[in-house]
């Protein structure tokens, strides 16, 4: 699934655009995402894929809507070293739009934080376990 930019700047929004295709980070408590408690699922803004189901958001007080698993097979990594740290970036495994970053201090039970933009999601509110 790949789209020029001038493709994907007519389908997203500037934000949106913005975080899943420049690699841009939202401004932290700027979604509404982040108060999201329904059950439900998140997909990408980009290409709609299924990532994460509500039940395995959790709140991690950045200001940023944080998952501690995706769905299988349902985003990549790659490391990121730009702005003088090495971190883990997680995209999109279908259309590669930028989500966020995955970090090793999330809770139980798999330990990871995965710290979503929430402009690059999309909530579908529903019974998650169809997800
Ligand atoms: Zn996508």
């Amino acid at each position: 699934m790949k789209k020029t930019d001038d493709e994907w700047r007519r389908e997203l929004t500037p934000e949106q655009f913005y975080v899943l295709r420049k690699h841009g980070t939202e401004p932290p408590g700027s979604s509404a995402l982040n108060a999201e408690k329904r059950e439900g699922r998140f997909t990408c803004a980009g290409c709609g894929q299924p990532l994460f189901t509500a039940g395995t958001k959790f709140e991690s007080g950045t200001g940023w809507p944080s998952f501690f698993r995706p769905l299988e097979g349902a985003v990549a990594t790659t490391t990121d070293s730009s702005h003088f740290m090495t971190r883990t970036e997680v995209h999109c495994a279908r259309c590669e739009g930028h989500l966020g970053h995955v970090f090793p201090d999330g809770p139980a039970p798999t330990g990871l934080r995965y710290c979503m933009n929430g402009v690059a999601l999309k909530f579908e509110p529903g019974d998650d376990t169809q997800a």
